[in-house]
């Protein structure tokens, strides 16, 4: 399907947040294999973004027949299904995939993402809020 290399970023789950973090690596002129259980999602995103599947993350098997354990990098995306975000790291991990990024909404969330394997937990609605609250202030020298 895509020979990873280097470049080459799993995007699993394309939410808001998914959708935006795969459509700007794409931009950046990396290669992105992007990754959602549901069929609507996957037909709206495919003409974005040339590697789309439909599938499980949560399917161990589903995530080695995709050849996951190749990437470098990989990207879960997943929030608001706690369950669903724990197995999908869980499986990237035993994968064997050397960084892994993770979405939380929760800092208690956050913390079961290291313990399963995550390298890096992200909190984008806290870490935009934060943003915002400097943005407003006008202390944008807080971001150099
Ligand atoms: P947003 O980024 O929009 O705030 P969110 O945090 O609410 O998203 P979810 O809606 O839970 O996140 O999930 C984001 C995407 O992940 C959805 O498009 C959903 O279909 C997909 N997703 C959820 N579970 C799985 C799974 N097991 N395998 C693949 N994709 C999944």
């Amino acid at each position: 399907l895509i020979q990873p290399d280097s470049g080459t970023v799993a995007v699993i789950g394309l939410g808001r947040f998914g959708g935006a973090v795969a459509e700007s690596l794409v931009r950046l002129g990396h290669e992105v294999l992007a990754i959602d259980e549901r069929a609507e999602i996957v037909q709206q995103w495919s003409d974005r973004l040339t590697h789309v599947v439909q599938a499980d993350a949560t399917d161990a098997s589903v995530l080695s027949q995709l050849g996951i354990g190749e990437f470098d990098r990989v990207v879960v995306a997943i929030g608001t299904d706690i369950e669903a975000s724990v197995l999908t790291v869980l499986a990237v991990e035993e994968a064997g995939v050397g960084e892994i990024w993770a979405k939380a909404i929760t800092a208690k969330h956050g913390r079961i993402l290291h313990r399963v394997g995550a390298h890096h937990v992200v909190y984008p609605e806290a870490a935009m809020g934060e943003r915002v609250a400097h943005l407003v202030t006008g202390r944008m020298i807080d971001f150099i």
